[in-house]
């Protein structure tokens, strides 16, 4: 861990005013503000790092304590981490630095056990990170946003158009996410960078979509921080279970009943698709159980657009109930062997 010299970032001398150091990173934010220099990563380290160095050295409070522990300061924190249990850290040198730090810092007493336990408090608490805006951080991509979607097959066929209410949050107007204005806290936001919305999405939903796949809406996920990209959205796709159909990747299988007459003889079918209605022809001496298939009757393929198969059961419709002819005729069939 590198020791940062928060003057040298700045240039600026150690006697240096509030209003130097202020003027200093205003100068140097604008220089290598990520906006400025997309991509570049030196850029957004040096923009970290001024950041950083502004809140600490414009808190009087901040830069008393740097100016005090000086090299070690850095060292110290870094051993630390927000949020996390005092007595649960990485080892036990780390802990006894940071129980030191806590000590130079506040008069406290160490515990017998050399742990910070008891301790009950946040890093934020001791650099006023929760309350104060977050003016020390990089430009950071929003992280992306999951929203299930359910499309029925018929949808998924054809492709479909959904709007979405969403409540999502966008970068602060006021202060486009530094949470500052004018070098006070900002009046929109109240320091967060960013205020909730809601948001109506129209949303194409590609023909040929499956279970699981993801539709990306670029830019509708979590904003982004410090002038980062916002994340995107993923619509996820479940298409619950069709009576009619069922999908295997582009094909479609199905079933129809077919009177025994037309299996035995050969004819005709009506076949439901995904299309409409169309006539599937039966050869004669068809078995019950026989699948035909429709080429190019199945799902759109979601990249290519050509369609799978459709493959169609014949079931087999057997009369229940027989007049005196149809009897006769029967039996005909059976004396003739068939
Ligand atoms: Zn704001």
């Amino acid at each position: 861990m590198d020791y940062k010299d928060y003057y040298k970032i700045l240039g600026v001398n150690k006697k240096a005013s509030e209003k130097d150091i202020k003027t200093a990173y205003r100068k140097l934010a604008r220089k290598y503000h990520p906006d400025v220099n997309p991509g570049d990563k030196s850029a957004e380290t040096k923009f970290k790092e001024i950041n950083e160095a502004h809140a600490v050295l414009t808190d009087p409070e901040k830069r008393r304590k740097y100016d005090t522990l000086g090299p070690d300061w850095e060292k110290r924190v870094a051993g630390y981490r927000p949020g996390g249990s005092t007595s649960t850290q990485t080892g036990t040198a780390t802990t006894a630095d940071f129980s030191d730090f806590f000590e130079t810092l506040f008069g406290g007493q160490r515990t017998a056990s050399g742990q910070t336990g008891g301790f009950d408090f946040d890093i934020g608490s001791i650099f006023g990170r929760g309350k104060t805006p977050r003016r020390a951080e990089v430009a950071q991509t929003g992280t992306d946003v999951e929203q299930p979607v359910d499309v029925s097959l018929q949808e998924a066929f054809r492709g479909v158009e959904r709007t979405f209410t969403i409540q999502t949050m966008q970068q602060c107007p006021t202060c486009h996410g530094t949470g500052l204005q004018n070098d006070q806290l900002c009046p929109t936001c109240h320091g967060q960078g960013s205020i909730p919305k809601t948001k109506r999405l129209e949303v194409k939903i590609p023909a040929g979509v499956r279970e699981g796949s993801r539709v990306r809406v670029p830019g509708e996920g979590n904003p982004g921080q410090s002038g980062g990209k916002a994340g995107n959205l993923y619509l996820v796709v479940h298409i619950p279970n069709d009576p009619n159909f069922r999908r295997e990747a582009d094909d479609l299988h199905s079933e129809v009943s077919v009177p025994v007459t037309t299996l035995v003889l050969g004819g005709e079918a009506d076949v439901r698709t995904l299309d409409g209605r169309i006539t599937m022809r039966v050869p004669p001496s068809s078995q019950n159980g026989r699948v035909m298939r429709l080429a190019g009757q199945g799902m759109p393929n979601l990249k290519t657009g050509s369609r799978g198969n459709l493959y169609v059961k014949l079931n087999a419709s057997l009369p229940t109930t027989l007049d005196d002819k149809q009897r006769e005729l029967f039996q005909q069939l059976a004396q003739a062997g068939v």
